[in-house]
């Protein structure tokens, strides 16, 4: 423990976000970060506790608890403290192949399983972690740094998201080969097209990803993999292929009128933006706007929020966010203690923007659509919602949310985006390597593990284990490629 007595002198400080107001006139990442001195504060609070919840990464009641990775949270706390920032780099990178990603979109489970935090505020472990990997870049110890000797075995890799790049950069380090197939015109997976510039700044990736090319990684854009014929020419000339084609198949809403024009998806919607982001800076118009118009979100998670704070960039005329499950109460319940990830409510920066500029929450619970209604020209103008209440299956115990009927209204919507959640992944690339797929349509491995049916073919991130968060998918790549590893060479030195 760097400061035994940190926890009691210092309180927990975060950097701050960007006024609401200020940071919606652009689409720039708008948290701010502490200076030094008071990261070091940060990094003193951590008790060393003796038992290290923040960073188990166990799945409690269903929910991880702890940091998936298991990165080494006590050791880098106390060197933030003693500011020995290389060796603090050195430990984080044992661990976590991308922690300029995670220290900016991880929803920090180890920060809700922090012994600190059982009864106060628990440790800034996010905030430590972005200071390291920051600081490494501004002093030069993030550079390339390529391995010395090569295996000569070639591994594909389909799909460029974290599960995706954490394998290829895991492989590569260890000597093989690795090329990098990806489909869209840029690098990333849902890292680049789905978590908006705000959260992510895409330079962030760019980094990154010119790091890696250095260091020997080959990267192919524009390339499916999925095409029978290009899957048999891959089986032939890699020795392995990986497949992390993430699981983008959107769950739909199948109701009267969702044929309407101007219903998207959301992950559609958010590409458009960052894609006109970084081709014009919006300036091509190419993307779906939501200027002026009444826009509806159905959804009311993380992928929701970001087209409410998306949607307000954009100036639109009102955001309705609809989600069918009831409130979350402000703090853990009895049956949610500690260090169980916490079900509480939590506002986000869309929700804070909406409430910075139309003066209310765009949640609306219990409720869902029934109908969408269209114009002459086939545009939808209205929805028709319906409030739902949560009723107890009798033989299954199971609570379902059921239409309260007579509760029907209409609200306007000329714009709406379906984020409610997603189911599995397509299909066609499996059926391209002759790979089975499980109930849930994803890749089916053996004994959960990453090996698949077919010999030399093995899958992570969440084509494998379904739609989840950063952190498991560079967890799932970094385990693929060890796997992958002791099959080529009979044994895994990697992480
Ligand atoms: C809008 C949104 C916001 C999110 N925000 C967060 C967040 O803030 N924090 C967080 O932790 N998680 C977040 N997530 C979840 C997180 O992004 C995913 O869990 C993670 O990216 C999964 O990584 P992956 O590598 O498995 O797949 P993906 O990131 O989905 O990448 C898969 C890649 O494979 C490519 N591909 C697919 N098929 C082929 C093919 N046939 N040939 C070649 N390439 C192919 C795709 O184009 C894609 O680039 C968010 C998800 C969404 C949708
Ligand atoms: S990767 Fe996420 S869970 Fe792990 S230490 Fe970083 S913020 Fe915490």
């Amino acid at each position: 423990m760097g400061k035994p007595t940190g926890f009691l002198e210092y309180n927990r400080e975060t950097g701050k976000n960007v006024d609401p107001k200020d940071r919606i006139k652009d689409y720039n990442e708008f948290h701010l970060h502490l200076s030094e001195k008071e990261q070091r504060c940060q990094g003193a609070r951590c008790m060393d506790c003796g038992v290290p919840f923040c960073q188990s990464g166990v799945i409690l009641k269903g929910m991880v608890s702890g940091c998936p990775l298991n990165n080494l949270i006590p050791e880098w706390n106390e060197l933030v403290y003693t500011g020995t920032w290389h060796q603090a780099y050195n430990r984080l990178k044992k661990t976590n192949s991308f922690p300029e990603f995670t220290a900016r979109v991880c929803p920090a489970p180890c920060e809700s399983a922090c012994t600190c935090g059982l009864n106060g505020d628990p440790v800034a472990i996010k905030e430590n972690e972005y200071a390291i990997v920051e600081r490494a870049y501004k002093n030069g110890l993030a550079a390339p740094n390529p391995p010395k000797l090569r295996t000569g075995k070639k591994v594909a890799v389909i799909g460029s998201g974290p599960a995706g790049l954490a394998a290829a950069d895991q492989l590569n380090k260890r000597g093989h080969s690795v090329t990098v197939l990806e489909r869209e015109d840029r690098i990333g997976g849902l890292l680049m097209y789905g978590i908006p510039n705000m959260k992510l700044e895409k330079q962030i990736i760019d980094r990154k990803v010119d790091i890696m090319k250095e260091e020997g990684v080959s990267f192919v854009t524009g390339v499916d993999a999925g095409k029978s014929r290009r899957a048999k020419e891959l089986l032939k000339e890699f020795d392995r292929i990986i497949l992390a084609c993430g699981a983008s198949n959107p769950r739909d809403l199948k109701v009267p009128g969702r044929d309407g024009e101007e219903i998207y998806f959301a992950v559609d919607f958010l590409k458009s933006t960052t894609k006109s982001l970084l081709n014009s800076n919006m300036q091509d118009k190419s993307y779906i706007s939501a200027k002026g118009k009444h826009v509806l979100v159905i959804g009311g998670g993380d992928t929701g929020n970001d087209c409410v704070g998306t949607a307000i960039r954009h100036g639109c005329a009102s955001v309705t966010q609809l989600e069918m499950m009831p409130k979350l109460p402000e703090n853990r319940t009895p049956d949610n203690s500690w260090p169980e990830w916490p079900k509480v409510l939590k506002t986000d920066y869309g929700q804070e923007e909406s409430i910075a500029v139309f003066g209310k929450d765009p949640r609306v619970y219990q409720t869902t659509v029934k109908e969408f209604l269209k114009d002459k020209s086939g545009k939808v103008v209205k929805a028709v919602l319906m409030s739902l209440e949560p009723k107890k299956d009798e033989k299954t115990g199971r609570m379902t949310m059921e239409p309260v009927s007579g509760s029907e209204k209409e609200v306007p919507a000329d714009l709406v985006l379906i984020a409610a959640g997603f189911l599995g992944a397509q299909s066609y690339v499996a059926e391209a390597f002759g790979v089975k797929m499980d109930g849930r349509t994803n890749i089916e491995t053996v004994n959960g593990k990453y090996k698949t049916n077919v010999d030399k073919v093995f899958a992570a991130g969440d084509m494998r284990r379904g739609q989840s968060l950063v952190v498991w998918a560079i967890r799932e790549g970094r385990e693929a490629a060890r796997e992958v590893d002791a099959s080529l060479m009979g044994y895994s030195n990697l992480a």
